[in-house]
């Protein structure tokens, strides 16, 4: 089922989206060589904590043991925090996290170096946020999830990348994931139909190689099938008539209705 949300729930969705896109700066600046992905977790869950009423999303979402994914280099998306897993000069890691509040959730990613990385890895992080940015470009009332989808494609392939098929943005409410599904490749014109009041996540996973995924023996971590790299941003967007309105950021230039 599609949601609408009223004012109120897109106050309080806005409010868990600037914790959350505050918890992803707060990593950002910790993102180093020796750093391990658990202490990025325990770094983001105490911060998000610290926070009255709030959680974060994902720790017991359908069982995941942790509040963020990291995912290393040509690991896609649901990496594990361990703290066996170290950072290294040259990696990328994307880090994926939801945040609640009253109930509502907001949902956010980013890839970050590590270090010094090339200018290919430099060069997919942001041909990723502009295939994003298209993608929210084309969140207007009236578009269809195929509009979004085509924009993130094009941008991901027109740049010689390929766009992963079996993940793809959602809905996001009162639960983490509702409908419609919006998928980072498409048709315009095909697909639900945005309207006033929804709110969903634009989530492009974009792959260096090949779109295939494979997921790897701990039943979370899907990586690329080919190795190569794959960047992961995403931002929860209202869809509201004077266009989208970004949800997870510090802050808002007009305000939320
Ligand atoms: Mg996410
Ligand atoms: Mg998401």
């Amino acid at each position: 089922m599609i949601t609408i949300k009223s004012p109120r729930e897109i106050e309080v969705m806005a409010a868990a989206g600037r914790i959350l896109a505050d918890t992803l700066a707060l990593l950002d600046s910790h993102v180093r060589p020796g750093v391990t992905t658990g202490d990025l977790d325990l770094l983001a869950e105490e911060f998000i904590l610290s926070h009255v009423g709030a959680r974060p999303s994902f720790k017991g979402l359908y069982d995941f043991p942790k509040s963020l994914c990291t995912s290393i280099n040509n690991e896609i998306v649901h990496g594990i925090p361990s703290d066996n897993r170290e950072l290294h000069e040259g990696d990328i890691v994307s880090v994926d996290c939801g945040v609640a509040l009253e109930d509502l959730h907001a949902d956010s990613a980013a890839t970050f170096p590590v270090g010094d990385v090339g200018e290919d890895v430099e060069r997919l992080l942001a041909v990723t946020r502009e295939a994003l940015d298209a993608g929210i470009a084309a969140a207007l009332v009236g578009n269809h999830t195929g509009d979004i989808g085509h924009a993130v494609q094009q941008v991901a392939e027109q740049a010689g990348y390929s766009v992963v098929r079996e993940l793809v943005g959602h809905g996001i409410g009162t639960s983490f994931h509702e409908e419609p599904q919006v998928p980072n490749f498409g048709k315009p014109g095909r697909g639900y139909r945005l309207t006033e009041g929804m709110t969903i996540a634009i989530e492009p996973m974009v792959n260096a190689g090949r779109k295939e995924i494979r997921t790897l023996r701990d039943k979370w971590t899907v990586v690329t099938a080919d190795g190569s790299l794959s960047a992961h941003f995403e931002h929860t967007v209202l869809i509201h008539p004077d266009g989208p309105r970004l949800l997870t950021v510090i802050r808002t230039a007009t305000p939320v209705e």
